[in-house]
């Protein structure tokens, strides 16, 4: 039987949904792909993986519920993309904004709710989607730790590269920081990353990238996996 998979964008630029459905010609012999916004979400039905784009805006509260009911009917919930998983532009967001100006105030989706695992990326690649599903299916996968432990974080930015990995020594100089960035805010100076600072995004992609900053994650917060009850 197919796995129901909820793909629930709650506000973001449409960028980590597009990426979702850019899975699908490999994904759909395996997968019932159901894509949602919050005004047409059908909270009666139960999912096996919910897909979750966007922040959610604290200020609303009747979002604030349907995600928490999302939480109850989806037996795994991954927070998809910087913006769901640490936070991404909408840090930046300062609200009075149209169309919605009472709109002030954007959180992770683990502020909310617990999330079983969190990708962050501006958008993360379609090939990402991919893995992990293959990898809740089997059972398997190393990289599901590395999301686990990313489910426990609520902010990642080029600062914390920085602080946790160039400046304590660790760094090895591999730049895969560097070509992982989306807005060309790290560049290599003596051999090791160094931030433009009004250049940082907040997506937290150098960080995922980094093999040390990896490592930290791993050993900052040890996570259970949780693979999928039945396969397909
Ligand atoms: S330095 Fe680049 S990759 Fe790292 S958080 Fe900032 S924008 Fe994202
Ligand atoms: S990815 Fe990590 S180890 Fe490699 S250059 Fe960037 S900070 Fe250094």
């Amino acid at each position: 039987m197919k796995l129901r998979v909820l793909l629930l964008d709650i506000g973001g630029c449409e960028g980590c949904s597009i990426a979702v459905l850019r899975s699908l010609p490999t994904l759909q012999p395996n997968i019932d792909l159901h894509s949602q916004y919050l005004g047409n979400l059908d909270l009666n039905t139960k999912y096996d993986i919910a897909f979750i784009a966007g922040s959610i805006c604290i200020n609303d509260k009747e979002a604030i519920a349907k995600l928490k009911r999302v939480r109850e009917i989806s037996e795994i919930v991954i927070a998809f993309g910087s913006c769901a998983s640490v936070g991404g532009i909408t840090r930046f967001c300062r609200g009075g904004q149209e169309p919605r100006p009472e709109h002030r105030v954007f959180q992770t989706i683990n502020s909310v709710i617990e999330v079983d695992y969190a990708i962050p990326g501006c958008p993360p690649a379609p090939q990402t989607v991919n893995a992990i599903v293959t990898s809740l299916i089997k059972g398997i996968g190393p990289f599901l730790k590395v999301f686990a432990a990313l489910a426990k974080v609520k902010k990642l930015s080029g600062f914390d590269l920085l602080d946790d990995v160039v400046l304590t020594g660790l760094c090895v100089g591999c730049g895969a920081c560097i070509l992982s960035c989306p807005t060309d805010a790290l560049q290599m100076i003596d051999r090791r990353p160094d931030l433009i600072v009004e250049k940082c995004i907040r997506c937290g992609t150098c960080y995922v990238r980094c093999p040390r900053a990896t490592q930290i994650l791993l050993t900052r917060y040890p996570s259970k996996v949780k693979v999928l009850a039945r396969g397909v």
